[in-house]
């Protein structure tokens, strides 16, 4: 199935992408969005075309300001809500308790803790009995993703996973973004072409992977947090 999709998908533009993955899945459809640029071009053609995709964003508390205010100004653009999807209560309170306020910065395990608690288990709720997950992966963000096709089946979640953006180069999205006058992060014009947590994005020098400011201070390159993996590869990256 995910074999045909992809042939299907491919000839498409995004649009028609996200139109033929809304006719052939069944039920639930969830668009998770960091509010990055390559994700606010996704919002737009869901909401402007109104395809009955839920959009939801992983809110894990440590947002730039920017980015909740880019939140409000493509709700109020688009007079549509994205969905808001928090970490448990609980969950956070052990983590600070255990490795306090900002432990990410202590070791590798420490950080994939904080994400596990604030973007894996909220991600496990959005998707539980969704059909399809849509994400705004692009090949040419980092070596990881170029392992990612177009459709595929997401180990971690055994669910299908639709990627419409991910033979898009980023000169192609920085043109749609400005043809469209799609409202994006302002730091993304300050040498921050991926934005996730605050405390741990950074801005990048000239020449460098543009997730490099991604968790800067760890050696590992993959720096992986598990939100998306695929078969082959076992690897995992986050948003
Ligand atoms: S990116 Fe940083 S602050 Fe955000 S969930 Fe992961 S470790 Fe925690």
């Amino acid at each position: 199935m995910v074999e045909a999709l992809n042939t299907d998908l491919a000839p498409l533009d995004a649009l028609g992408r996200l139109k033929h993955l809304r006719e052939v899945a069944q039920g639930r459809i969830v668009f998770t969005t960091s509010l990055g640029i390559e994700d606010q071009v996704l919002t737009h053609l869901i909401f402007e075309n109104h395809i009955d995709i839920e959009v939801a964003t992983l809110d894990t508390g440590r947002f730039f300001p920017e980015a909740y205010a880019l939140w409000g100004e493509t709700e109020e653009r688009y007079g549509r809500r994205i969905k808001g999807v928090f970490p448990e209560r609980a969950d956070v309170e052990a983590l600070l308790a255990d490795q306090g306020i900002n432990g990410f910065y202590l070791s590798p395990d420490a950080r994939k803790a904080c994400c596990g608690v604030r973007k894996i288990a909220p991600l496990k709720r959005i998707l539980s009995g969704a059909s399809a997950w849509v994400t705004g992966l692009r090949a040419g963000q980092s070596q990881n993703r170029a392992g990612f096709a177009l459709a595929e089946v997401d180990a971690g979640f055994g669910l299908l996973k639709v990627n419409p953006l991910i033979d898009w180069s980023r000169e192609a999205v920085d043109a749609f973004v400005r043809e469209n006058d799609v409202p994006v992060n302002p730091l993304h014009a300050q040498g921050f072409p991926s934005i996730g947590c605050q405390p741990c994005t950074r801005s990048i020098q000239p020449g460098e992977d543009e997730r490099a400011g991604r968790w800067w201070w760890e050696s590992d390159k993959a720096r992986e947090c598990g939100l998306h993996q695929t078969k082959s590869s076992a690897s995992r990256v986050s948003t």
